[in-house]
């Protein structure tokens, strides 16, 4: 359970979102709708963190108050946050840079006897989860997100929540670059991760997702605030009537 109380963002004293109060449920699935500009990507960052913005307010994570602790640690202790613009990095290999996510938040997380696999373990546990993604494992060897489609960075996105298990998982706006296959791979995923009680915070615009996705509750943001919020019967008010 992932709950915000009273959280206001602003960057350079020009205030973004207002007031933000929600508890975000385990095993379920919450739409953040709104126009462009009302402050999604801003509360996504500020949640996992993100320097650049200035936050009052208190987060808890499981009753943790993870209000002012570093972005590395809101990641072990279990948010994801899916970017809504990937960076391409040059000179670090897919494999070696999944391998080195994995041992550090494994090795940070303090578990008990997980030693870290060797690259050819490693690399075999990973090569089993690609075609479930629809990944060739040629894509283990090139560049990170260097010259990757749309759709190859947010597989390789979903590839890494397999791989850490997190227990809140924020998409920003993860349909942009996703054909109607990929939509089905997100889907599959989205349902196993529910089962297994994870928080899913899903941003988009994207009526053809929240049609294909089980969604329990939808929020609409408006200037940085919470306009409407309700179950997912409110997608067909707002596809009728607009966000207004
Ligand atoms: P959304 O994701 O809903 O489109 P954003 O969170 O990206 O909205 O933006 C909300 C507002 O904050 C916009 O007015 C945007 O211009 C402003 N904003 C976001 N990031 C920055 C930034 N780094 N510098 C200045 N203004 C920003
Ligand atoms: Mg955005």
């Amino acid at each position: 359970m992932l709950t915000l109380r009273q959280v206001s963002v602003s960057i350079h004293d020009k205030q973004i979102v207002h007031d933000f109060s929600y508890a975000f449920a385990s095993g379920e699935t919450i739409a953040i709708l709104g126009h462009n500009g009302s402050g999604k990507s801003s509360l996504a960052l500020s949640i996992m963190g993100h320097p650049r913005y200035d936050m009052v307010g208190s987060i808890l994570l499981d009753g943790s108050d993870i209000s002012v602790a570093s972005p590395t640690d809101r990641h072990i202790a279990g948010l994801f946050l899916s970017l809504q613009n990937i960076p391409e990095i040059p000179g670090i290999r897919v494999s070696e840079y999944l391998r080195t996510i994995y041992n550090t938040h494994f090795a940070r997380k303090h578990v008990a006897d997980t030693k870290s696999p060797s690259p050819f373990v490693f690399r075999r546990m990973v090569e089993k989860m690609l075609p479930g993604l629809g990944l060739d494992p040629s894509i283990l060897d090139r560049d990170l997100f260097v010259g990757f489609s749309g759709g190859e960075k947010r597989r390789i996105e979903l590839l890494q929540i397999a791989l850490l298990e997190p227990s809140v998982i924020i998409l920003d706006e993860i349909d942009s670059g996703l054909d109607i296959d990929a939509i089905d791979i997100l889907r599959q995923q989205i349902d196993t991760w529910r089962t297994t009680g994870k928080t899913i915070i899903l941003i988009t615009h994207n009526f053809h997702l929240l049609d294909s996705i089980d969604v329990d509750r939808i929020i609409v943001m408006r200037d940085g605030h919470i306009e409407r919020h309700g179950d997912r019967s409110l997608v067909a008010t707002i596809r009728t009537e607009g966000f207004k």
